[in-house]
């Protein structure tokens, strides 16, 4: 499991463990296989959550993305529409963090103002959370191998 979010970040992976069981750790197993492939670009990476408040969403839209893929913190991404162009749903990526961190995640959404912010957003469980991760700028993306 990587690190760099630190106790978020580890809380993040055993809730998910909890809740998807074996299926999401052999998940992640077969998406954390390959390197880097194409340089697409670099982004900022903004984080919101998924929690469900008074029976909606706090600060994501929806749980699903532009795809119909149930979208899930620690595998999807949102990323602009130019990149969504060239990279469908589905795309396998890997994002490089500053402190040179790898995370293999999924393209499953896009968002509309992704692309004038130079932003990519990722789901997150709770908006404590999200708040907590807050921005991180100069994360590089590329597609998987
Ligand atoms: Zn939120």
């Amino acid at each position: 499991m990587t690190n760099y979010r630190g106790s978020a970040g580890q809380n993040r992976h055993l809730k998910m463990a909890a809740i998807f069981g074996a299926l999401a750790v052999l998940t992640l197993a077969v998406t954390r296989c390959g390197g880097r492939g194409e340089y697409i670009g670099t982004f900022d990476l903004s984080h919101y959550c998924l929690e469900v408040w008074n029976g909606s969403h706090i600060c994501g839209n929806s749980a699903y993305g532009c795809g119909g893929d149930r979208l899930v913190p620690g595998k999807s991404l949102a990323v602009p529409a130019d990149v969504l162009e060239k990279y469908p749903v589905g795309t396998k990526v890997v994002l490089v963090y500053p402190d040179g961190k790898e995370e293999h995640l999924i393209i499953q959404d896009t968002g509309r103002a992704l692309g004038e912010l130079g932003r990519l957003d990722m789901p997150v469980y709770s908006h404590s959370e999200a708040l907590e991760l807050g921005v991180v700028e100069n994360v590089k993306l590329y597609a998987a191998k």
